[in-house]
């Protein structure tokens, strides 16, 4: 069934013969062109086959012994793969960061799949490296504004590097703590440096129990695996409570200084650009000055809220950004990149020397190989798709999408705050905001409720957001997520809420008030809904009042 024959002959065709253009390959591809829309909502839809059931379509663990004609095995990727795959383009799915490309990618990838680029060294991709040099100086211009002799001198310079281009804003995480733990841990008489001689001699060269970076409990937890693969340990991520969401940069100057004092060396501090559950940005300006004041790195990690500089309306709301000495932004987020384009940036382009790598047979002592900086070895020619959202956008372009992000998370915060049984939980600083279910009568309640009464409701509330949102999603017509996050409100106590991303341009005011209207409903059905409301007028709630 579907077997091709096993030959060379066969296989060369493989590799250079284009489908016959009435092939099942062929046809998806034309129909993938005519109308992704269309193709989307023929193919993909969150159908209710259980996650256990798709696994059985993918449980063989053999390696097909004979080779499968093309058009054969595109019909089966159609039937297994696609028909289950999530339809991230749906206006109404605005649970998570990931949303509706633009469709010029389509054709585009194609360029860069088809050229096949390797940016690890020139050889393999000579006009590629001076593009990606490029889009990282473009993107260096955004954030740190340098002058156009800077740009001159350092943008295809050998020696230095503006940043590094990677799969995302974990990999842009580690490289950019990666810098900074070599530059802290550096080469001095004496010591040959961390690169070289590991992190146990430089603890003992410089008499440290121990090295840490401090971020707030809303760090990315890809900040977590930095301190775990850099080697520092997990203990070492100072996570300071954040219940207004943010790092308090008083907190963070007396946690960092008595951090010093025990013996120990303060990498970095990372103020975070938007953090992922609620779009919240730290107060970077004060961050820098504290970092200044402990002597650590500052990095920013605006993997997500990095593209807010593109509007001339919010970019203030990441003011202090351009002193951050490192930067992480991701593409494949708010700049509509397909997955697997994250940044480093670096505010001075000596830094990235000190991960610098030579081999003998690639990236040669002098060679512009940017494979010498970057933590990834082989890498595709991603950053074309950048560049080419850059120039088909524009900067105005990329600022019109993202005042409509944050307008329509706005919106939608004022549609909350309008419904009787919901309450906001996070304003949008960005395009995040939080929210839960909760009838009217119990917000009441709750406000002058003692607080053990108070954290006996909240679980309630906690279990009626839990089944609201699992039932949407299971419902399929839309997905919100959810997170767990302390509330200015109930200090003590962290909640469960909704969490919502407005990043779909396609996104209308109609598709939300349907989104909430949708959770009404369900709410008022589930059995969390009638036990909370028993549970406010039972003795229970008296005997702990
Ligand atoms: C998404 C995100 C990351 C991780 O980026 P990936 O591209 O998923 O690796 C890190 N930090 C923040 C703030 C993010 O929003």
């Amino acid at each position: 069934m579907g077997e091709a024959q096993v030959s060379l002959e066969h296989l060369f065709r493989v590799f250079t013969k284009p489908e016959h253009k009435d092939s099942k390959l062929a046809q998806i591809e034309q129909h993938l062109s005519d109308n992704i829309l269309d193709f989307l909502s023929q193919h993909v839809v969150t159908k209710k086959t259980s996650l256990e059931e798709v696994e059985k379509d993918f449980s063989n663990s053999k390696v097909p012994e004979s080779p499968e004609f093309v058009s054969t095995h595109a019909e089966s990727l159609l039937d297994k793969l696609v028909a289950h795959s999530v339809n991230t383009y749906s206006p109404t799915f605005i649970g998570h960061m990931t949303s509706a490309l633009p469709y010029f990618h389509l054709p585009l990838s194609k360029l860069m799949v088809g050229l096949n680029q390797n940016l690890v060294k020139i050889e393999t991709s000579k006009a590629f490296t001076p593009l990606e040099r490029q889009v990282i100086g473009m993107m260096h211009n955004l954030v740190y504004d340098q002058p156009e002799s800077f740009y001159d001198e350092h943008l295809h310079s050998a020696a230095h590097s503006l940043g590094a281009f990677c799969s995302g804003g974990t990999i842009a995480n580690i490289t950019a703590l990666w810098v900074a733990r070599n530059k802290l841990l550096g080469p001095q008489k004496g010591f040959a440096g961390v690169a070289r001689a590991g992190l146990a001699a430089a603890y003992r060269f410089h008499n440290i129990n121990n090295v840490g970076i401090m971020c707030s409990k809303r760090g990315h937890y890809s900040l977590s695996k930095a301190v775990d693969v850099l080697g520092i340990g997990r203990e070492q991520l100072l996570t300071l409570p954040a219940p207004n969401q943010t790092l308090d940069p008083e907190k963070a100057l007396r946690a960092g200084k008595r951090y010093q004092e025990e013996g120990n060396k303060l990498l970095a501090i990372v103020g975070v650009g938007g953090t992922t559950e609620t779009g919240h940005v730290d107060p970077l300006n004060e961050l820098a000055d504290v970092a200044k004041e402990l002597g650590c790195w500052f990095h920013v990690d605006a993997a997500w809220g990095g593209a807010t500089l593109f509007s001339s309306r919010y970019r203030d709301r990441l003011k202090g950004i351009e002193r951050a000495d490192s930067v992480t932004i991701d593409a494949h987020k708010q700049m509509y990149v397909p997955m697997g384009a994250g940044m480093a940036l670096f505010k001075d382009p000596e830094n990235a020397n000190t991960v610098r790598h030579h081999a003998q047979y690639i990236l040669r002592e002098g060679s512009k190989d940017l494979g010498a900086t970057t933590l990834e070895g082989s890498r595709n020619g991603m950053a074309m798709m950048v560049y080419s959202a850059l120039h088909i956008f524009g900067r105005k372009g990329y600022e019109l999408l993202i005042d409509s992000s944050i307008d329509k998370a706005h919106d939608f915060s004022a549609m909350i705050n309008k419904a009787q049984d919901f309450e906001l939980t996070t304003t949008p600083t960005l395009s995040l905001l939080t929210y839960r279910v909760c009838p009217a009568e119990i917000q009441q309640i709750l406000k002058t409720a003692s607080p053990s009464m108070q954290k006996a409701i909240n679980e309630k509330i906690d279990a009626l957001v839990v089944a609201v949102q699992k039932q949407q999603r299971e419902a399929g017509k839309s997905f919100v997520s959810r997170t767990r996050l302390e509330a200015p409100d109930y200090p003590s106590q962290c909640i469960t809420v909704f969490r919502v991303v407005l990043a779909n341009p396609l996104t209308s005011h109609n598709d939300l008030a349907a989104i909430l209207a949708e959770q009404h409903i369900i709410a008022k059905k589930t059995k969390a809904w009638r036990s909370l409301i028993d549970f406010v007028n039972s003795n229970d709630m008296q005997s702990i009042a």
